[in-house]
């Protein structure tokens, strides 16, 4: 059908042409309907300086691209388009002279999947379990405890998120309070890659628009209140060809392949520089802290929710379908694009070469002090992420480079502000 028309028929005024830059930022220009099929056809023009921009709101010093900068296109992928009346949105490649440009995250992804099922026939099945709290006045917003089942039919907010995320498409599996005061958590049904990351991008739009309506904020900081939980954005991963899932094989205890075990290598190899895009922000180190079923060091385990790398249980008789390994460090404001494309670089490069995964670690391992920390914040992770030419390489030198510029300036902002707790214990020193 006309897509004109189609929106029109569904009240919506405009379509969100929706991209999400370096920052994390999910960013988008309105398309009034009347001229939306010149926007699908052409793209819609947009400054290169866009993805130069920190979550700080300015281009960061260090960026490469100005306001003199040429212009790029955002070209939607119309499969993407998600329409929840009276709103509209659609997911965007950024395209310059009519080839997807190298620094837009989404073109990235693409062209990783693509290179790789070209290259070995491999598929990427990807589930992301994204919590949040909500909150209002900088409070949470209610004081439900883990499990609470009252939740179910006295929190609305919580049903319409579910109901309107179905209704385009994403399969809600679980619903969950989580352990923080208004801390929730989606599981969301495992999918192709591209699919699963558009759906965390889709996710924050509809579940910030529609807790607006309630005066709510909903909250994907990874650590937003002193003292109580942070949120994840934990990515379950696993390998296909054709209607196979290849992360499977019944002969190990874990029921768990060869191939599976080489990437959760590559992952340990890569651990430290994957960290920088898995946790991008000042705040992500603060959740991921000793004791809070957050990761703090380098390690696998079986069921082991303090380990950066999950293997869930495998249940007796478990299905084929469900193999895959649960990789720990992310958190809400990691790009997914981005995310996924360096997590599934960093695993090949342990199939590639072999590599062997360590030992499983089964036990609580946050005071086991003979084993590696990750990194502890956001610029010794790009430093070590500046350090990790191979996996630059693989994912792209100059998105990966200008990552690095970008959060370079978040760092040097944050490192020179005096906090309150700085002046409340020093004072009178
Ligand atoms: N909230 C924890 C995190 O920040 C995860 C809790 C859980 O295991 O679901 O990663
Ligand atoms: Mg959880
Ligand atoms: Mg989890």
């Amino acid at each position: 059908m006309n897509i004109e028309k189609e929106l029109k028929d569904k009240g919506v005024e405009i379509l969100r042409f929706t991209w999400v830059g370096l920052d994390g930022y999910i960013r988008a220009k309105g398309v009034y309907v009347d001229h939306i099929s010149d926007a699908i056809e052409t793209g819609v023009a947009l400054t290169m300086g866009i993805i130069s921009f920190t979550p700080m709101n300015y281009v960061s010093p260090y960026g490469s691209f100005g306001p003199q900068s040429e212009d790029v296109f955002l070209i939607p992928d119309i499969s993407t388009l998600s329409i929840f009346p009276p709103s509209a949105v659609v997911l965007c490649n950024l395209y310059k002279q009519g080839k997807p440009w190298e620094y837009d995250t989404r073109s990235t992804l693409i062209r990783t999947l693509e290179e790789v099922k070209e290259q070995y026939g491999f598929d990427f099945k990807s589930a992301f379990e994204i919590e949040f709290y909500l909150t209002k006045d900088r409070k949470p917003f209610d004081e439900a405890r883990c499990f609470d089942p009252s939740v179910y039919y006295n929190n609305p907010i919580i049903r319409e998120i579910a109901k309107k995320i179905k209704y385009i498409g994403i399969d809600p599996v679980r619903i969950i309070k989580e352990q923080g005061p208004a801390q929730y958590e989606f599981n969301i049904m495992y999918k192709g890659a591209l699919r699963s990351a558009d759906e965390i991008i889709l996710f924050k739009e509809i579940s910030r628009q529609i807790a607006a309506k309630y005066g709510v904020e909903v909250n994907f900081m990874p650590k937003p209140f002193n003292k109580l939980p942070g949120s994840g954005l934990h990515l379950n991963i696993s390998i296909w060809k054709e209607s196979q899932n290849l992360f499977y094989n019944q002969n190990d205890e874990y029921k768990l392949s060869e191939l599976a075990y080489s990437f959760i290598a590559g992952l340990i190899e890569h651990a430290k520089a994957l960290t920088a895009i898995a946790a991008p922000t000042i705040n992500s180190y603060k959740r991921l802290i000793r004791g809070s079923w957050a990761p703090t060091k380098i390690a696998y385990g079986y069921n082991n929710r303090s380990a950066m790398i999950r293997i869930p249980t495998p249940y007796p008789g478990i299905s084929k379908l469900d193999r895959r390994i649960e990789y720990r460090v992310p958190d809400p404001t990691t790009n997914p694009y981005l995310l996924l494309a360096a997590v599934i670089q960093a695993g090949l490069d342990g199939i590639e070469r072999g590599l062997k995964s360590p030992e499983p670690l089964n036990e609580n391992i946050y005071h086991k002090k003979d084993i590696e920390d990750l990194p502890r914040n956001l610029r010794d992770a790009l430093n070590e992420l500046k350090r990790d030419t191979r996996l630059i390489e693989k994912v792209g030198r100059s998105l990966i480079e200008e990552f690095i510029r970008v959060k370079l300036a978040e760092v040097e902002e944050y490192e020179s502000l005096v906090t309150e707790w700085e002046y409340e214990v020093y004072r009178s020193l």
